[in-house]
């Protein structure tokens, strides 16, 4: 029940960048009995799903399903491609490029983490540099292409072009969990080698299913992956021919309906680029709002409100991370639940938890099935709980926020 004076009923929201909005079509998609797995039509919608995945990541190359979550997908990356003392650099700006090298580093694979912090993104020069310096030992350069806690977007062209400037031969190897269908993305003419995506994020269908893209240079250098086993090899599920040997067993019937309404959505519907356009102008949006929350408000006057990504060349689309002040962020994040129906992303691993400043950070998501009125709705209950709670913050968020989706729509608009 909602505490007196809410009015939190309704329509509620989850904006927390994952998993995110599952729409009412892709719910309706899976709500029916379960298909024959042996023959018939379930069949024939999964042979409809792989060329639009390949559409979906940019390539012509190959991609393999599997039954699990994104931390699944680490596993399956790291099993086709590495053998125990294999030796990788890890470029991490956040917490989940961190997690990718504890995993990596459980199973053997020696890892060395280029940290850059909680707020940047990775430094090309420096990463340059570091492969210039190696002695053929780094067989492939790993990162996120988002980092979900932080929001950094790393910048995977550049990434290519330092390694081709370099003449280092490693496979570069992205997990875009965050950023797939939200943040533009071209697998083949970005030179990524391999590539994994989640369910739950920017494909708007529950957590359970994910793929990874992998080309053929991946495909060769990982035959002799020591690290691989029957369950995880990536060769069967991306080529079959045989239909259970694409899941190693049942397939993920029901995700696979919400999948195929999914994809439908984002390639022949609405179109990968407006998706991405899409994204680009609501995370605008929420940028415009946060910098005039911060803007005149000091230190001392409950904690400056600033997005936690200072350079916009370097955040992403998907999700929008950002300190409060502690506890404020906090008592904000519970207000919009309690009061407005909208749930916040928590701050993740920018503090620890007995840290006083713990309290300080949230997350806005705006990934997947997320429109104007949803993203002018977050910023505008924001904006209320921070009255209603006293949260001293800057004039004029609202007019900023608006302000950047009439710019977007209005009829002279440029078309992207
Ligand atoms: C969500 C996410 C993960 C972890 O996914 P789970 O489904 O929670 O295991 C890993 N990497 C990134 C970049 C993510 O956004």
């Amino acid at each position: 029940m909602s505490p007196r004076h809410s009015l939190a009923n309704g329509h509620p929201y989850l904006a927390i960048p994952g998993p995110s909005v599952v729409p009412d079509r892709i719910q309706r998609a899976m709500h029916r009995t379960a298909p024959n797995i042996y023959e018939g039509e379930l069949h024939a919608l999964t042979t409809s799903l792989w060329p639009d995945l390949r559409a979906l990541a940019g390539t012509t190359q190959n991609v393999a399903g599997y039954i699990c979550n994104g931390h699944g997908l680490w596993e399956a990356a790291d099993s086709n491609l590495f053998s125990p003392g294999d030796k990788v650099l890890l470029l991490a700006s956040g917490v989940f490029g961190l997690g990718w090298a504890n995993a990596l580093t459980a199973v053997g694979v020696e890892v060395e983490v280029m940290d850059f912090g909680r707020s940047a993104a990775p430094d090309m020069a420096r990463f340059e540099a570091r492969l210039r310096a190696d002695m053929g030992e780094i067989k492939a350069v790993l990162t996120t292409h988002v980092d979900t806690a932080s929001s950094a977007r790393t910048d995977i062209a550049a990434l290519r072009v330092a390694m081709n400037r370099a003449g280092h031969p490693a496979l570069l190897g992205v997990d875009c969990i965050a950023s797939m269908g939200c943040d533009v993305f071209h697998m083949d003419d970005w030179g990524v080698d391999v590539a994994f995506t989640a369910s739950q994020k920017g494909l708007m269908t529950p957590p359970g299913m994910g793929f990874v893209w992998f080309s053929e240079k991946a495909r060769e250098v990982g035959r002799k992956a020591g690290l691989r086993t029957p369950y995880w090899d990536w060769t069967p599920r991306a080529d079959g021919p045989e239909f259970w040997q694409y899941w190693h067993g049942t397939a993920p019937t029901h995700h696979l309906y919400g999948l195929r309404e999914a994809l439908t959505m984002i390639l022949h519907e609405e179109g990968l680029t407006q998706v991405w356009a899409r994204h680009d102008v609501l995370a605008r949006t929420v940028w415009a709002a946060f910098d005039a929350w911060g803007q005149g408000v000091g230190a001392g006057q409950g904690g400056r409100i600033a997005l936690n990504m200072a350079d916009p060349a370097a955040r992403a689309r998907a999700v929008t991370a950002a300190r409060l002040g502690a506890p404020d962020a906090q008592r904000l994040r519970q207000w919009c639940e309690t009061m407005a129906g909208v749930t916040l992303g928590i701050g993740l691993g920018m503090a620890t938890e007995d840290d006083p400043h713990a309290t300080g950070f949230l997350r806005v998501a705006h990934m997947g099935h997320v429109n104007a009125h949803m993203t002018l709705g977050v910023l505008a209950v924001m904006e209320a709980g921070m009255k209603a709670l006293g949260i001293v913050h800057g004039p004029g968020a609202l007019e900023a926020a608006t302000a950047v989706i009439a710019q977007a729509t209005s009829p002279g608009a440029a078309r992207t």
